[in-house]
Formats: structure tokens, sequence, C-alpha cells
């Protein structure tokens, strides 16, 4: 499916999407939480793909940052840019800004996925509000996991692409031509916070304050745990599998 998601509209703000057709069909809302590395990033846009839904990734928003002119760079967005680069989380404070500025991504027609964000209760809990204040609910908390060791190893293996931000893999999803995107030709690069200091870092981090989140989620009910090993396309059929209990999601 095409998706009518433009990300530059979440990761530059200022949505348009009251505007845009109600879409056919279902329409689904989820957050993806998990460790890094676990593969929300591929997982929301597969899912963008197949469901036509929007991938909103605060961890775009805080890359975008290299990307933009010294003007445009806010004192808050070069402050989030500085922890993002050593592996650090963003302060709530600055986050719940940055999305609460979007809070009109949360009423999308296409529906979505979250992807990054919360991170901590109180994000969690900024999120509760937000997304009653836009009268709206999600479908499902998508816990993905996997052993250790297999993060790590993704993580170190991951590229971006410098301009619209594809993932690749180089050793389970390598670009054709070494060094340059697929979809737009630019260059790829590795993420600062996926060098071997940075993982270290956020994956302690992830324990302690993201994995309570896990809690949270199960409490209210929201929570599917979903295993992430193996192809982004094993983990789809997983989640299928487990969510969709009407037969709405294509195969
Ligand atoms: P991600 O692309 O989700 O792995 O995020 C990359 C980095 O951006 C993280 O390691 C954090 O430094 C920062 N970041 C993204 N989302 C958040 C968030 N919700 N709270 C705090 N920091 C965040």
């Amino acid at each position: 499916m095409k998706t009518n998601c433009d990300k530059t509209v979440w990761i530059r703000g200022g949505c348009q999407c009251e505007i845009t057709p109600q879409p056919v069909g279902r329409i689904w809302r989820f957050v993806l939480l998990g460790a890094p590395g676990v593969g929300k990033g591929s997982q929301a846009e597969l899912l963008s793909e197949k469901l036509g839904i929007c991938q909103l990734c605060t961890g775009d928003i805080f890359r975008s940052i290299k990307h933009l002119p010294e003007s445009d760079i806010t004192p808050a967005l070069k402050l989030a840019y500085d922890y993002m680069a050593r592996g650090e989380l963003v302060p709530d404070d600055i986050v719940i800004k940055i999305v609460r500025e979007r809070i009109k991504c949360l009423k999308c027609p296409n529906g979505y996925a979250l992807d990054g964000f919360p991170r901590t209760i109180p994000q969690a809990e900024a999120l509760d509000q937000m997304l009653r204040e836009s009268n709206v609910k999600l479908d499902a908390v998508i816990n993905l996991t996997m052993p250790e060791e297999e993060i790590i190893e993704r993580l170190s293996s991951r590229r971006i692409c410098s301009k619209c931000g594809a993932i690749y893999n180089l050793k389970n999803k390598p670009p054709k031509i070494p060094g340059k995107c697929d979809l737009c030709g630019a260059d790829l690069y590795q993420r600062e916070d996926d060098k071997p200091e940075a993982i270290k870092v956020r994956m302690e981090i992830y324990q302690k304050t993201t994995a309570p989140l896990i809690d949270y989620y199960s409490k209210k009910g929201e929570l599917v745990t979903i295993d992430g090993s193996g192809t982004v396309f094993d983990t789809y059929k997983r989640l299928k599998a487990a969510l969709d209990v009407n037969g709405e999601m294509p195969d």
C-alpha cells in the first residue's frame, strides 16, 4: 500500500493531515516499545508500507538537526542532538515539548506507529494526556523483544540513508551498491549512537528508564509482546497473528 504519510511533516512539525482524505479501511494506532536495535524502526517502516500508516519517530526529528541550516537550529534542538550523539536520552521536558508541537499528528487519519516515544513514564503520561485531548485511543503497545547479543550485532551493522532515513543492515539487508541508498542514491552513514561506546550507554539506559514502561502498559492492558528476532517480515507475521483478529491486515 502507498502511504499518504509524509515523514517530513512530522520531522518539521506543522501537520496538515486533518485535510488529508480519510483512507478506506481500518485505522491502526500503535506504540512500538523495545530495546535499541530490536527493530522498532524497521517494523514501523514495514507497518507504514503494509497498513498505510505514518511512522512517527522522535529519533528522526533529532537526527534531522544534522541537515538543518544553522539558522533553524533552536537551542533546544541543539541540546537534544548533543544528548543523542552521546547515546543518552533527551530530557523529558524537551521531548514532550517537541511532540506536543506535533500533537495534530496524533489525530492523523492514516493512523500511525509511534516509534521511540514514549521512552519514560513521564513521557507515557504525557502521551496519555495528548491522546485524551485528541480523543483517540491506541490499538496496542507492541513490545518487541530479542536476546541482547543479537541486538548488539544488529546495531553495529546498521546503516542509515543520510537523505531519506531508510534503514539498512550490512548483514541481512545490505544496500545494492555499497554505501548508497537503494531508494534515493544518497550516502549511507553509521549513526553516532550505533558506535560501540554509545551502544553500551543506550542498553543501560533502556533497562533503567524504558523497561518500566512494559509494566505501565501491561497494567493498562495495552501491551502485546512480540518476538523481534529473524527478519522484519517474520516479526510482522507474529504481530499480525497476535493483533489481527478480524483479518484486516494484509499478509
Ligand atoms: P531512536 O531513533 O528511537 O533509536 O532514537 C535515537 C536517539 O534519540 C535516542 O538514543 C535518544 O538519544 C533520542 N531520543 C529519541 N526519542 C527519544 C525519547 N522519546 N526520549 C528521549 N530521547 C529520545
